[in-house]
């Protein structure tokens, strides 16, 4: 998707990018908050809203926004594609120097762009909110995802900082790499570590969702959890040759014990049976684990060699204009 940066004249200082899907009950709450903080940026700023397939009245809504607000501009995806390619496209289409992402439940504080912005002035390419709490989640949901950010550190080939989200701050250089990186497995916050160049972070307390339900499945953390990993790591293939050794290991110990006991302790207590199915169940295991780790990586492969576009829009509303002001 190309950039639309280059055809205006003006462009907006600050990009925020809201993806939305099934948002109905927090919108209001929401852009009563970020204009606030848009207000205070002196109208040199344009917020990207990203419609993924809601099946609520979220479109409705934003279009009634776009309406009363000329800095809203917003893309409508024709099927719900996830969060992160949601992300993406708002990335693609954002024309700010400084680019803000941030979820729409308000668990990612819009307050905190100023501080990030600060620090954008300061030098840094990359600002990204670092959690130091989680208000009000289930044992089980901090349980997991501080498991996930400790074995994504331990495996992955690039640092990604611990407890981070997508809520960040991205400096056009930044986002121009981002917007030039094929790939379709969009990590967003492990690509934004991999791109490098000065990062920092903001701290804060991640605030409970303010309305409606979590939509981010288990199914969906899970295969981006999954994601995460494959994409940032080989180290699954090479547990699958460690797996491999080991069994071939065993299977040479268990080769000397049975010589052992025919040759010298003739009163061999090998059951037949017993012996060679637990050998057929171990060896099939071991061999479908490989499989599956090779599977996972193969069928990325094939998603990446497609290479269908990442997402298909129905609606481009607002991007003609530029929110810009001259000063
Ligand atoms: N979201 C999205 N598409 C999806 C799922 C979620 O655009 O398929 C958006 C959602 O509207 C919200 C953000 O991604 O703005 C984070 O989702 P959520 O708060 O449900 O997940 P959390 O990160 O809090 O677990
Ligand atoms: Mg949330």
């Amino acid at each position: 998707m190309k950039n639309l940066s280059a055809k205006l004249p003006h462009s907006p200082k600050y990009s925020l990018i809201i993806p939305i899907y099934n948002e109905q009950e927090t919108i209001s709450e929401l852009y009563h908050r970020v204009s606030q903080i848009m207000n205070d940026l002196n109208g040199q700023v344009e917020l990207i809203l990203i419609n993924d397939g809601s099946k609520d009245r979220s479109l409705e809504l934003i279009r009634q926004l776009h309406q009363e607000d000329s800095r809203i501009c917003y893309l409508s995806f024709a099927r719900n594609f996830g969060h992160q390619t949601a992300v993406t496209a708002g990335l693609n289409f954002a024309r700010g120097e400084a680019i803000i992402v941030l979820d729409a439940d308000l668990q990612d504080p819009p307050e905190l762009i100023p501080e990030m912005i600060d620090k954008w002035k300061q030098g840094y390419e990359v600002v990204y909110a670092q959690r130091i709490k989680r208000k009000q989640e289930g044992w089980f949901k901090r349980f997991t995802a501080y498991a996930f950010y400790r074995l994504l550190q331990l495996l992955a080939d690039v640092t990604i900082p611990a407890d981070t989200g997508d809520f960040c701050l991205m400096d056009r250089k930044v986002v121009d790499i981002l917007n030039v990186m094929p790939e379709r497995n969009r990590y967003i916050r492990g690509l934004r570590a991999w791109i490098g160049f000065r990062q920092t972070a903001v701290l804060f307390e991640r605030e409970p969702r303010y309305a409606g339900t979590v939509k981010y499945t288990f199914r969906k953390s899970f295969s981006l959890a999954l994601n995460s990993l494959i994409s940032f790591s080989r180290v699954p293939l090479r547990i699958s040759t460690y797996l491999g050794l080991l069994s071939a290991i065993l299977a040479l110990f268990m080769a000397f014990l049975v010589l052992y006991w025919r040759l010298i302790q003739t009163n061999s207590p090998v059951t037949g049976l017993a012996t060679i199915m637990i050998a057929i169940f171990f060896l099939g295991s071991v061999q479908l684990i490989c499989l599956g780790i090779l599977g996972e990586y193969i069928g990325r492969v094939y998603e990446e060699v497609k290479g269908r576009p990442l997402y298909t829009l129905a609606e481009i509303v607002g991007f003609e204009q530029s929110h810009a002001t001259d000063s």
